[in-house]
């Protein structure tokens, strides 16, 4: 924003952004500023500061969505200013929640009748989704045990080592052990027979994966229900499966309807889905819903009496926006079962393009397989001059977001980088991206043999933003930039611990 504005005492006119006076100081990053500063100038010093974020539309490490229709997106500013948890103000918006989890339990088939209600509930993300439904097997399974005068104070959670993040936090923050079913080269998801072999008496459920975050694959949901089943049938345990849809939730039932991994299968119990991946809302908004009222204890629903009515809640934070939720039935009811299924298909055919470019480039090798979600991940045949993470840090140049990490144990040798197809990722784009690839590999294979490449590759990277630049010289006093960026590494460092930042 340039204005024209007149210096007092001086008959010079000055051009000057507005903003430029408030900013010829260093902004204060730690402590708030003594002194106000206009509503337009504080516009454009943040505005100006966010323009260094990368741009969402060519973040293809995301799953999360990064476009909505104007109409929807009118929807939602005007609904910003309403909180969530005051149903009783807002009752439309909580029925408008309740349809929403009524039409995700009729599209996952839970055994509910046409005039039943459906049990579940909307969250931030499936991360709080999964948290709940965790704690709810946990309640059962503790309450099971007591019931059988059995020792309850050691459960433990069975799930393939290529789990999304939050289920370690679910672990570690209720208490319950990970027990993970190791991978291998050529297998980056859980094998049932192994998972199985993990149950034991202190198993709370087997978490699948529908569409694992690594590479898109879905797990074998209907095998793993086989096989749990003739082991419970053994045993006598009551072992269920909740499964983790956070992102193929919104493409299975679209595309592969056929494919049995959700309440068909009676071991089912629970299932969460993220709205704002293949959902097609932006961030944040999940789903948890249960098979039938039996699987969620009474214990955990809390019955508010807030304002006036009796208001049964279950989530675990209070306070929430609610335009993700009037976001989400909008899309549900302007796409329907069609639209959605033609959004699918699209992704579909243009990450079936992509593969194709990649794998013409003769360099990779395709680590995704074709049904799944849709995405490309791929490693690299040579590794010898270069990595993965030096395409993903050069395709950066041109603007790319395109990630590159290591499998989880025991495969960890093998780098992949992926490209996650979301709705606004055209076919142009895809094009694109192939054209800029191809002039990152040319570039590349100019370089020299490097003998350190692959996984130290990670490391030199922490160490990297943990002292500053590469090569730099370092003050003694740390200035301004480099103690925040200390901070940033130091929150770097402890969430990228393990999945190097994909999400
Ligand atoms: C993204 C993802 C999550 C976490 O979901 P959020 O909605 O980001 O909280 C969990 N599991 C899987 C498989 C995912 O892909």
């Amino acid at each position: 924003m340039v204005i024209t504005t007149t210096v007092t005492g001086s008959d010079e006119y000055v051009h000057c952004t507005f903003a430029s006076r408030y900013a010829r100081d260093p902004i204060s990053r730690f402590k708030m500023p003594e002194s106000s500063m206009p509503k337009e100038a504080a516009y454009q010093v943040v505005n100006d500061e966010l323009m260094l974020d990368g741009n969402p539309r060519l973040n293809l490490a995301s799953f999360v969505t990064t476009w909505m229709e104007p109409e929807c997106e009118k929807l939602m500013m005007s609904s910003v200013n309403k909180n969530y948890v005051d149903m009783d103000e807002y009752p439309v918006t909580t029925e408008l929640q309740n349809r929403c989890v009524n039409m995700i339990a009729h599209l996952f088939h839970a055994p509910v009748g046409d005039d039943e209600t459906a049990i579940g509930v909307g969250t931030v993300g499936s991360s709080e989704a999964i948290m709940l439904a965790g704690l709810a097997f946990k309640r059962k399974w503790q309450a099971r045990r007591r019931e059988q005068g059995k020792p309850c104070d050691n459960p433990n959670i069975v799930t393939g080592a290529n789990v999304q993040v939050c289920w370690e936090k679910f672990a570690r923050y209720f208490e319950v052990e990970l027990k993970e079913v190791k991978l291998q080269e050529g297998c980056y998801v859980m094998d049932p027979c192994k998972a199985v072999d993990m149950v034991d008496e202190n198993t709370i459920c087997v978490a699948a994966i529908l569409g694992s975050t690594l590479t898109g694959e879905f797990e074998d949901v209907k095998l793993l229900n086989e096989l749990l089943t003739k082991k419970n049938e053994e045993t006598g345990w009551d072992v269920p499966i909740h499964v983790d849809a956070a992102s193929g939730g919104f493409i299975a039932p679209f595309i592969y309807p056929d494919l049995e991994w959700d309440f068909r299968l009676p071991l089912v119990k629970s299932i969460n889905v993220s709205g704002h991946k293949y959902g097609l809302v932006y961030p944040g908004v999940g789903w948890v819903v249960w098979r039938s009222k039996a699987d969620l204890p009474e214990e955990l629903i809390f019955h508010i009496n807030y304002l006036g009515s009796d208001q049964p809640t279950f989530t675990l934070n209070f306070s929430k926006g609610s335009s993700q939720i009037i976001a989400q039935y909008y899309q549900f009811i302007r796409l329907g079962f069609e639209g959605y299924k033609s959004i699918m298909e699209n992704c579909q055919d243009n990450a079936r393009m992509l593969r194709e470019g990649i794998a013409d480039t003769g360099h990779f090798e395709i680590v995704s397989k074709e049904v799944g979600v849709p995405l490309v991940a791929f490693s690299l045949k040579d590794t010898t001059r270069y990595s993965v993470f030096d395409i993903s840090e050069s395709l950066r140049r041109f603007g790319w977001i395109v990630p590159a990490y290591t499998m989880p144990p025991d495969a960890e040798h093998v780098a992949v980088l992926r490209v996650v197809i979301r709705e606004e990722f055209s076919h142009s784009l895809a094009d694109r991206l192939i054209t800029d690839m191809k002039k990152v590999l040319e570039e590349l294979d100019q370089l020299p043999p490097r003998e350190t490449t692959k996984v130290t590759r990670v490391n030199a990277v922490v160490d990297e933003t943990q002292s500053g630049r590469r090569g730099s010289v370092h003050p003694v006093k740390k200035s301004v930039s480099q103690a925040q960026r200390e901070v940033v590494s130091y929150w770097r460092r402890i969430s990228d611990k393990k999945t190097s930042g994909v999400c």
